[in-house]
């Protein structure tokens, strides 16, 4: 795949998600922001071929790639932003965070709660009835579409599958570890 391609193709998945955000208003407000502090142990990971868009002067500005191998086949960068940006410069983790784009055992795109944002986010401790109207659903809809789209594409499922993984492991860890100093020693 030619880096132009991979432009398009993410130019498109960003199009395809537009201005959607999680809710109705600035979700900023309940958290002070918390999902973006701009320091390098709150980085995003790229999607496969992302990469390319990052490589712009523009993005090179705002943003420090570090490349991460994942395994024999897979490699991404690690993006650490300086805490604010231009919406329009954001990766696609952003765009869609606090979800998680998987692909379930019928081999379907499925959007879910990313399990690593449960450390980070309020949104994602609320049922729907929480939301007050202000839910707005036209998101999780929105990047349902854009991994449909994407998933095509060499290397992005198989991404998809490490991140869940990956995912599971760092909540499950958080967990244990919140579990343990909740137990009276
Ligand atoms: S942490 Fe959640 S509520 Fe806060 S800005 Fe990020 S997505 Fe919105
Ligand atoms: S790139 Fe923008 S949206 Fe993403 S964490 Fe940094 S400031 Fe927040």
């Amino acid at each position: 795949m030619k880096n132009e391609d991979w432009i398009k193709i993410y130019k498109k998945a960003y199009k395809i998600i537009g201005r959607n955000t999680p809710l109705a208003g600035d979700c900023g407000l309940l958290c002070n922001n918390a999902c973006c502090q701009g320091d390098s142990t709150s980085g995003m990971l790229l999607f496969p071929g992302e990469e390319n868009i990052f490589k712009s002067q523009k993005h090179s500005e705002i943003f420090s790639l570090t490349p991460l191998h994942v395994d024999n086949q897979l490699n991404t960068y690690l993006v650490v932003c300086q805490g604010e940006c231009k919406r329009k410069y954001r990766p696609l983790a952003c765009r869609i965070f606090p979800y998680l784009p998987i692909i379930n055992t019928n081999n379907e795109i499925e959007v879910i709660k990313d399990p690593r944002a449960f450390s980070v986010c309020p949104l994602v401790h609320l049922q729907n009835e929480d939301f007050h109207d202000v839910k707005n659903e036209s998101f999780e809809n929105s990047i349902y579409e854009a991994f449909s789209y994407l998933v095509q594409y060499d290397y992005v499922p198989e991404f998809l599958n490490e991140l869940y993984k990956s995912a599971r492991e760092y909540k499950l860890t958080r967990d244990i570890f919140l579990d343990s100093k909740n137990t009276p020693g």
